[in-house]
């Protein structure tokens, strides 16, 4: 019988989370890596360039990989052998680890979990509860997988009761290209297959906690179904040519993972979940002899990347651009931007375009001025603001014309692609719509140089900003005539991996 201490649970969770907030998994790293040598994409090399320097820099800086800092997933194998001295459930236990976790002033973490969520949507304050997934299993120790799971990755899953005879692969590629580059590609997709509609989901998230060796089976080829579909997946899903942040190139998934389970004979569930460039988890065992120990990853294993800005970089007076100015911006075009900027996410454009229904006055005056859709941590130290990468901006399409037509607004800095109906807008009101790379959110903050909440502070971590930045690197996604990269950059990529894979032939 072995005895777990109700401490030892709640630090052990505290310590994997902060471990895991700024430090990516090494197989994670060496994936990267080696997608960054071979990628011949400029744009998505300088994205998996970014991703990079930035891990390096969160490991070294103990600062979050990313501004989402998750939702907190447990996987909990209890040994049947346990015994438990404590006065608080399992499910308490490791909630108040979580608690412990975001809380931590050296790294505190943003706190995104909200309660009543088709109701008032409250912030818990502490990210908490986790979701947890329990099993009982044989044995005297207690195993532990800690995963904190991005809300745009998670918001791209998938899931589809398929008839026996359909095709999985045929789903799963028509399934890629609705999920645009929301989820912070590159990524690893988990994919389950078989049980119940639940199970499936669930095969596909425990999936993503395996560790990225698609090059050995690879090497050493299939042994079953599962395996024969990670291969095939793993080649069609990077023949789409989607790249890194949806921008076009070679990498899509860093691996594909397939988890099935016996199902009834007249279903076949298939779910997808991916995980994003802020891929995190991290798994430990309690045997009774205290809080688990977390090895210390050798930072030899990230490279050193120095990021190039050549001479076609442009750079950008925020203070001073006008609309003639970003008309001769392009799609794919880098930018540096200085000056200043405001911020804005879901919950202050729901509030500011129903001030402009009731004809209020906005509390900021967004005439011939950028926002960006950012959710930023809070600040430690001297930080002028925590890890703030860009969020989905897809989530805000349908505010932007709005936006573009009720208030000067010129530019929108977010991440991924614009819907059809924002890019009209865009399009329509000559403005632009520029991306940051996902994932790279303390490489971001580093170029934030101050940062001052200006309107709606109730909204927390969703208010207004005015931040002044220096030299943030962006990209134009779409144009002033709504040209969007996203759409271009992977038609581009499919075509040239085609073209390729077919000289490649005998
Ligand atoms: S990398 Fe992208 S999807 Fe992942 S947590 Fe960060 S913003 Fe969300």
């Amino acid at each position: 019988m072995t005895i777990i201490r109700q401490d030892d649970l709640i630090q052990s969770v505290a310590d994997a989370l902060q471990y895991i907030s700024y430090y990516h998994p090494v197989d994670f790293i060496k994936a990267v890596s080696e997608a960054y040598q071979r990628e011949e994409s400029k744009a998505a090399k300088d994205a998996l360039a970014q991703i990079l320097v930035n891990s390096r820099m969160s490991a070294t800086g103990h600062r979050p990989l990313c501004q989402d800092t998750g939702i907190v997933t447990v996987f909990v194998r209890v040994g049947m052998q346990v015994q438990w001295q404590s006065e608080l459930s399992v499910t308490d236990m490791i909630n108040e680890g979580v608690r412990r976790a975001y809380m931590l002033p050296e790294n505190i973490l943003r706190a995104s979990v909200l309660e009543d969520p088709d109701g008032a949507r409250r912030n818990t304050k502490d990210n908490t509860p986790a979701v947890i997934h329990y099993e009982i299993v044989a044995g005297d120790k207690v195993d532990i997988y800690v995963a904190a799971k991005g809300g745009g990755s998670e918001a791209k899953s998938k899931f589809a009761m398929l008839n026996p005879s359909d095709s999985v692969v045929e789903w799963v590629l028509q399934m890629l290209p609705t999920m645009g580059a929301g989820w912070c590609p590159p990524g690893i997709l988990g994919v389950g297959i078989g049980g119940t509609a639940e199970k499936a989901m669930l095969c596909a998230k425990e999936a993503l906690l395996e560790h990225i060796d698609i090059h050995e089976l690879q090497a050493r080829g299939a042994s079953n179904r599962s395996e024969e579909l990670r291969l095939e997946l793993f080649d069609k899903v990077n023949a789409l040519g989607i790249g890194a942040q949806g921008l076009g190139g070679l990498t899509t998934v860093l691996d594909v993972k397939v988890k099935d389970y016996p199902t009834h004979a007249a279903n076949k569930a298939v779910a997808i979940i991916p995980n994003c460039a802020a891929t995190r988890h991290v798994h430990f065992t309690l045997d009774g002899s205290g809080v688990a120990e977390l090895p210390v990853p050798d930072l030899s294993d990230w490279p050193e990347i120095a990021l190039e800005s050549d001479e076609s970089v442009r750079r950008v007076n925020l203070d001073t651009v006008d609309r003639d100015e970003i008309s001769h911006w392009k799609p794919g075009d880098t930018l540096l931007l200085s000056g200043k900027m405001l911020t804005g996410r879901d919950a202050a454009h729901k509030k500011m375009t129903d001030m402009l229904a009731n004809g209020e006055q906005l509390p900021v005056d967004l005439t011939g001025r950028f926002i960006y859709y950012v959710g930023p941590v809070d600040p430690i130290g001297d930080e002028a603001v925590g890890p703030a990468g860009p969020t989905t901006a897809t989530r805000m399409d349908k505010f932007t014309r709005t936006m573009l037509e009720q208030t000067g607004l010129i530019g929108m800095v977010g991440k991924a692609e614009r819907g059809q109906l924002a890019i009209d807008a865009i399009r329509d009101n000559q403005a632009v719509y520029l991306i940051a790379v996902g994932g790279a959110a303390y490489l971001v903050s580093k170029a934030i140089v101050k940062a001052e909440v200006v309107a709606f502070p109730e909204l927390g971590m969703e208010a207004i900003y005015e931040f002044e930045v220096k030299d943030m690197p962006v990209t134009v996604a779409v144009d002033t005539q709504g040209e969007s990269i996203h759409r271009i950059g992977p038609q581009i990529w499919q075509a040239k991996i085609e073209q390729h894979a077919l000289t490649l032939k005998p």
